[in-house]
């Protein structure tokens, strides 16, 4: 509250008395400065989406939770799978200039000049150019078409800059080798402050949030993300968008043209999977949400962000039961499995996919309660009960199997699971594991830990019918 300031303006003969000498205010020396919850990146780039390059300078303050001493940094480089892709021109930490580190593949190396104690932080800044690549086509059945570069009308930018690993006291960073199928990365949550320069005649997605506020030079459109797993971007002049407010996130539909029937379903179904999984999991953790229509065949998440191929447009009838849908939903449902909870998707991806596709569900039982039933025979066209849901993605013996153990087997079982302890303790179980588990990378023991804080069933017939594991 501020009183009216016509009672505290000063006569103008009043001496105001300013003290002249700022050391004669104590200062405690010995107070440490706060060190940031999570690390905070900002980049400052420039997308010259004619020439399908990326010029880039990035800051990094990272800040060492964990309760030891590191040496080094390790940071993923997705870009440098690809030769000649990631360039880099500059490497500093705490302003001191590093020559020496190793890039082999996505892995970045530096010792510390100065081993960074617990509860310290590192200022890591780097300048680095990025030559995309273009993304063909690449073999469905074997592997994941390929998201980062750029196709014939779109740039996309997905793990396109270097990040800090997680790190694990007792085990070390936390960067999987890259497989065919599935994903391999591991995110902390982070805070992302994103200057973007591109060409005006592009229309932008992106994972954070442009800030109209924020004074920035003409030109330069300011994103930010807080608590973030991965900032995603994607561009094309041919974009045309629908969006639409639920609570008081904004949801965004970007889709090419001719698209406007599925592009407005995709709107729809995210605006209302949005609301549901609000009110089951818990608050949506952004104030934007980017659907957005991808020139690939796969569908995959990011923060705030995600990608649904361009078959399933083609294929949209207008009908409920329909790719389109049920993978929107999919999707949607990653924002609480993967953004708000991650898990280490290469060691343990039944974690986020076996939630996401049971999202599914809930989408229909909520909106389409007529539908329900038909969902479980049309999404899982091939199904095989016998398979461990627990599988690393490693162990799959294909695409297929893979996909059958995690999210198939594993919807079964969360489904076993709700029959087995009520709708009441399930869902008070999961909004309770979004919770806990915000900001962190969930391990499948917190997830049984925090099942048992809610039901005191027996499920151990379940869990040796599902997981290979004992939980
Ligand atoms: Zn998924």
């Amino acid at each position: 509250m501020h009183p009216p300031p016509s009672q505290t303006s000063a006569p103008a003969t009043e001496t105001v008395i300013i003290p002249t000498v700022l050391s004669e205010v104590e200062v405690p020396t010995t107070t440490p400065i706060p060190i940031p919850e999570r690390a905070q990146y900002t980049l400052n780039v420039n997308l010259d989406y004619t020439n399908k390059t990326v010029s880039a300078d990035q800051t990094i303050v990272y800040p060492n939770h964990s309760s030891e001493t590191l040496s080094n940094l390790v940071l993923a480089v997705v870009p440098n799978m690809w030769p000649g892709s990631f360039n880099l021109t500059s490497l500093s930490v705490d302003n001191t200039p590093i020559s020496e580190y190793t890039l082999s593949g996505q892995k970045l190396e530096l010792a510390l000049p100065t081993s960074l104690a617990p509860e310290t932080t590192v200022t890591v800044t780097m300048q680095y150019t990025l030559n995309l690549p273009f993304a063909e086509q690449q073999d469905p059945s074997v592997e994941r078409p390929r998201i980062y570069g750029y196709t014939a009308r779109q740039v996309n930018l997905a793990n396109w800059y270097p990040f800090i690993v997680p790190y694990e006291a007792g085990t070390g960073w936390v960067l999987h080798d890259p497989w065919y199928y599935g994903e391999h990365l591991v995110y902390e949550a982070a805070d992302y402050e994103v200057n973007l320069i591109t060409d005006p005649s592009v229309v932008v997605a992106a994972s954070g949030y442009p800030e109209p506020a924020e004074p920035v030079e003409a030109g330069v459109t300011r994103y930010t993300l807080t608590a973030g797993r991965t900032f995603a971007i994607s561009a094309s002049p041919e974009f045309q968008t629908v969006s639409a407010q639920v609570g008081d996130v904004t949801v965004t539909s970007y889709y090419f043209p001719f698209y406007e029937e599925p592009g407005q379903a995709v709107l729809d179904v995210t605006s209302k999977a949005v609301g549901l999984y609000s009110q089951r999991f818990g608050p949506y953790p952004h104030k934007t949400l980017a659907a957005v229509m991808g020139d690939f065949n796969d569908g995959m998440e990011y923060s705030a962000f995600y990608f649904l191929p361009r078959d399933f447009y083609n294929l949209y009838d207008g009908k409920p039961m329909n790719y389109l849908v049920f993978v929107a939903a999919h999707e949607t449902a990653h924002q609480w499995w993967f953004e708000r909870v991650a898990n280490d998707q290469a060691e343990h991806p039944w974690l986020d996919e076996s939630l996401c596709t049971y999202s599914e569900l809930l989408y229909y039982q909520a909106y389409h309660p007529e539908q329900a039933s038909t969902w479980w025979p049309y999404r899982m066209y091939y199904h095989d009960p016998a398979a461990k849901m627990d599988i690393p993605v490693y162990a799959g013996t294909g695409f297929q199997p893979y996909t059958n153990a995690t999210y198939f087997v594993g919807a079964h079982f969360l489904e076993d699971l709700r029959a087995r302890i009520g709708d009441e303790a399930f869902f008070a179980f999961l909004a309770d594991y979004a919770a806990q588990m915000d900001g962190k990378i969930a391990k499948p023991q917190d997830f049984f830990v925090i099942l048992r804080q809610h039901t005191s069933a027996d499920i151990s017939d379940l869990i040796a019918t599902y997981f290979a594991n004992a939980y």
